[in-house]
C-alpha cells in the first residue's frame, strides 16, 4: 500500500501514486456505500473526534457519516460553545483532546496554517477538513474522483476553476492535485479575486469568462468567500453574476460534454444559475456530496492502518 501518512494536512504533501491509492480505495467505498451493507467495523474500537472552529454543514456532516460507517465512535465538539469562548488557547484545546486519547481528530479553522500546529502536538491522526484560505485536501479528493468516475481519467483533462480564487482553500488544493496529476488547469475570475503570483502555479489565468471556459472538459465553480473578503472586490453581486455567474450560454463555450462542479455552499444567482445547478445531465454538485463520504472514509481508513502500524512499533520498542 503506497500511503504511509501520519496526518491528512493538505495535498500539497501527497504523491501522484498516493492521490490514486486514496481514490482506488474511495471507489470501493462509495460502491459500497450504495448497497445496504455498507457499515464495516474498520474503525471499530475508535475513536473521532470532529473538532471545528468555523460552521460547516456538509463536511461536518460527511465525516461524521464516514466514521459511523467505519464503526468509530464519533463525537462532535461545538467549539462555538467550548472553552476557546473563555480564552484557552489552540494548543490547550489540542493537549487537553489528546488527554482523552482519540484516535482521529478532524479540524477545520479560520487561520491557515492552525491544523498543522495542532498535529504537532497530538498523538492522533489529524485530518484537515479546512484550514483558513489554506487547504481543503478531502474537498480536492472528492472532487478528483467526481471528475475520474465522469470522465474515466483523471490526466490531461482541461479544467477551469472560477470565481473567487483568491481566498478559496478549495481552489489551492485542487490546483495542486490536479496539477500533480497532469492535467491543464485554467482560473477563471476578475483580478481583484486572483492571488498574486498565481502563475507559479503552473496555470494559466483568464479575465474573460467565455475565453477562459472555450474547450473545457470541466467548469469548477466557486462560492464568494465574504466571511474572508474585508473591503469591495466587486462591484455588486448583480454585475459579478453578469461577468462570471455560469449560466447556460456562458457553458455553450465549454465542450459539449463538459461537467459543472460546486462544492457548495451555493449562491445561486449569484456564481451560478440554478436551473444549471440541478441539471443533472451536466452538474454534478450531487454526485461531489456522495464522494466526499466515500474520500473520507478512505482517508479515515489509510490513517487508522499507519496509526496502528506505528503503535504496534512503539509496543515493540517498549518490549524491547
Ligand atoms: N465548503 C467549502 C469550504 O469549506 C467551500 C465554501 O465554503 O465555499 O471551503
Amino acid at each position: 500500500m503506497s500511503f504511509s501518512h501520519r496526518h491528512l494536512l493538505g495535498i500539497e504533501a501527497l504523491r501522484p501514486d498516493e492521490i490514486s491509492t486514496l481514490l482506488d480505495l474511495s471507489d470501493t467505498y462509495a460502491e459500497r456505500n450504495r448497497t445496504r451493507t455498507s457499515c464495516t467495523e474498520v474503525l471499530a474500537g475508535m475513536t473521532q473526534i470532529n473538532m471545528f472552529f468555523e460552521s460547516s454543514t456538509r463536511t461536518l456532516a460527511s465525516f461524521e457519516l464516514a466514521g459511523k460507517r467505519l464503526g468509530a465512535g464519533v463525537m462532535n465538539m461545538a467549539m462555538q460553545a467550548s472553552s476557546l469562548k473563555k480564552g484557552e488557547t489552540l494548543i490547550d484545546t489540542a493537549l487537553t483532546l489528546n488527554a482523552m486519547r482519540p484516535d482521529l481528530l478532524v479540524v477545520r479553522h479560520p487561520h491557515s496554517g492552525a491544523v498543522d500546529l495542532l498535529s504537532q502536538k497530538v498523538d492522533c491522526a489529524v485530518l484537515n477538513a479546512g484550514d483558513g484560505r489554506h487547504e481543503h485536501p478531502t474537498q480536492a479528493l472528492l472532487d478528483a474522483l467526481t471528475i475520474r468516475r465522469a470522465k474515466g481519467r483523471l490526466h490531461r483533462l482541461s479544467i477551469a476553476i472560477c470565481g473567487d480564487i483568491a481566498h478559496s482553500r478549495v481552489a489551492r488544493s485542487n490546483i495542486m492535485l490536479l496539477g500533480k496529476m497532469e492535467n491543464r488547469v485554467r482560473l477563471v475570475g476578475p483580478q481583484t479575486l486572483m492571488p498574486s503570483g498565481i502563475e507559479d502555479f503552473g496555470v494559466e489565468v483568464f479575465e474573460d469568462m467565455r475565453e477562459g471556459l472555450r474547450d473545457v472538459d470541466v467548469v469548477m465553480m466557486l462560492r464568494l468567500q465574504k466571511e474572508r473578503m474585508d473591503g469591495g472586490f466587486i462591484p455588486s453581486e448583480r454585475e459579478y453574476y453578469h461577468r462570471y455567474g455560469l449560466d447556460a450560454e456562458k457553458l455553450g463555450y465549454a465542450r459539449d460534454d463538459a461537467i459543472v462542479m460546486h462544492p457548495g455552499p451555493m449562491n445561486r444567482g449569484v456564481e451560478i444559475d440554478g436551473t444549471l445547478a440541478d441539471d443533472i445531465n451536466r452538474s454534478v454538485i450531487q454526485e461531489q456530496v456522495e464522494m466526499g463520504v466515500a474520500v473520507r472514509m478512505a482517508a479515515m481508513d489509510l490513517l487508522a492502518q499507519s496509526l496502528r502500524v506505528r503503535r504496534a512499533a512503539q509496543d515493540v520498542s517498549v518490549m524491547a
